[in-house]
């Protein structure tokens, strides 16, 4: 592994003693979600809109034009989307969701069916949100955490083909995520995404790509699938956007900023009714909820985005703490994922019972012994408390480690190999929690617990 920059401007993370790290761990109720940033050494949270940027990007953000109508810094950026996605009609939004919430407003109504891969929260929310159901379709290899395939975020389009067979009026379009978030950080492969658009345009049904993290799906191509070995990253994003006729992003991932996102659509068959509602919602045409400034930096950071240099290095870090979980005989979700890595915490902590939640024990110890912040991906996340008191369990107990961009180094990395050893191997000491307080809704992020 080489990190394709050097680095110019630094912040500095705070090292603090295991004492502190209980102390604030115990104020935060243990829930990784409210403790303060400044006392996490390595922030591990999520991959959305943590990255740095680089100095090009800062330069181009003292470019931006803040005209509130047709102003330079859209162009630019509409002219680098034309190029990647070959989609002539850019729509700025802030963020990946308000791109959803404005495109299915416009687009979807109550009652209607949605097919994807697998739908990332958000994106199942704006549907569900709108009365839609939104079906995930991924292939069975996708659900199986130690099978590998090199191409896990596949969606099964035997099973699409069934549900247009059943369904076709009340399926507006069909929907493919890359990487598949929500699988693993799973790449898609071309053939798939070409077979998936063929089978919809038998049907005239058109496809949406959720793009956040294209860039990376690319890269997974041109590295697995034969045929693209020597086709420039650039070459790939474009054949893999010919296939579509529209797509939704979040910036905050492969465009390489802190905040924004964006709709492109290759046709005007919904262009007015998708700008009323940008309007009414996001602002004006040609800025969409973002500052000038914005649309500078995520101009470039789009073109850096698809550096293969940057996208080797990239996909080589999640591979490399994977070698490194795999000599310690940690188990983990194969193969890595483009984003981030996925710890089974039952491999360390095999005689926790499940309602101690492992996944959060293991993301506490994390924490406590090395200043790492995970989040929980098990049944605090994905279980409920019902209504007669009893609880329901998830069928995984993961913590996901996800990676900013550009912002962490090989030895960081390092340091991470080494705590999960430690904590390995003072696994009996690692203690369950039991929640003392949860929301009805979405609780991981805001639920109290105690030791047990
Ligand atoms: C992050 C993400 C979104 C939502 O984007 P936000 O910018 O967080 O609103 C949608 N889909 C996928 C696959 C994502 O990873």
């Amino acid at each position: 592994m080489i990190e394709p920059f050097r680095i110019k401007s630094i912040e500095h993370i705070k090292m603090t003693s295991r004492e502190e790290r209980v102390k604030f761990l115990e104020e935060a109720k243990l829930n990784v979600f409210m403790l303060r940033a400044e006392d996490v050494l390595l922030d591990w949270l999520t991959d959305s809109g943590t990255g740095a940027m680089s100095s090009a990007q800062w330069a181009a953000i003292m470019l931006g034009d803040e005209s509130y109508a047709g102003a330079k810094s859209f162009f630019k950026l509409k002219e680098v989307l034309n190029d990647i996605t070959g989609m002539e009609h850019v729509i700025p939004t802030h963020q990946g969701r308000a791109a959803e919430s404005v495109l299915f407003g416009a687009v979807c109504k109550k009652g209607d069916i949605v097919p994807n891969n697998s739908h990332f929260d958000t994106t199942r929310g704006n549907l569900e949100f709108i009365g839609v159901e939104a079906v995930d379709l991924v292939i069975p290899e996708g659900r199986q955490p130690a099978t590998i395939h090199p191409f896990k975020g596949n969606i099964d389009i035997g099973a699409v083909e069934e549900l247009l067979k059943k369904e076709k009026d009340r399926i507006p379009f069909g929907m493919m995520t890359v990487t598949n978030n929500t699988g693993g950080g799973q790449p898609v492969s071309m053939a798939n995404i070409r077979e998936y658009s063929q089978l919809l345009k038998k049907y005239n049904k058109p496809l949406i790509i959720d793009a956040c993290r294209f860039a990376e799906n690319a890269m997974f191509i041109k590295m697995r699938e034969p045929g693209y070995e020597k086709k420039s990253i650039k070459e790939i994003c474009q054949e893999l956007f010919s296939y579509a006729d529209g797509a939704t992003m979040s910036a905050k991932k492969d465009a390489l900023v802190n905040i924004g996102g964006f709709i492109v659509l290759k046709s005007d068959q919904w262009l007015d009714s998708v700008r009323e509602l940008l309007i009414l919602w996001e602002g004006f045409l040609t800025y969409g909820g973002m500052a000038g400034r914005d649309l500078e930096a995520m101009a470039v950071g789009l073109q850096e985005g698809i550096d293969e240099s940057y996208l080797r290095y990239r996909l080589r870090t999640t591979e490399y703490l994977g070698e490194k979980m795999e000599a310690l005989g940690i188990g983990f979700v194969k193969p890595t994922g483009g984003h981030a890595v996925y710890i089974d915490a039952k491999s360390i902590l095999p005689d926790m019972p499940v309602e101690h939640y492992p996944a959060c024990a293991l993301c506490n110890a994390l924490y406590i012994e090395g200043g790492i912040r995970g989040v929980e991906i098990g049944s605090v996340m994905f279980g409920k408390r019902l209504d007669d008191g009893t609880e329901t369990y998830h069928n995984m107990e993961l913590v996901r480690l996800a990676f900013p961009r550009r912002m962490y180094t090989q030895s960081h990395l390092d340091f991470a190999a080494e705590t999960l050893g430690k904590v390995k191997s003072n696994a009996s000491k690692i203690r369950g929690v039991k929640i003392t307080k949860q929301a009805k809704f979405l609780r991981h992020f805001t639920a109290e617990f105690d030791w047990v």
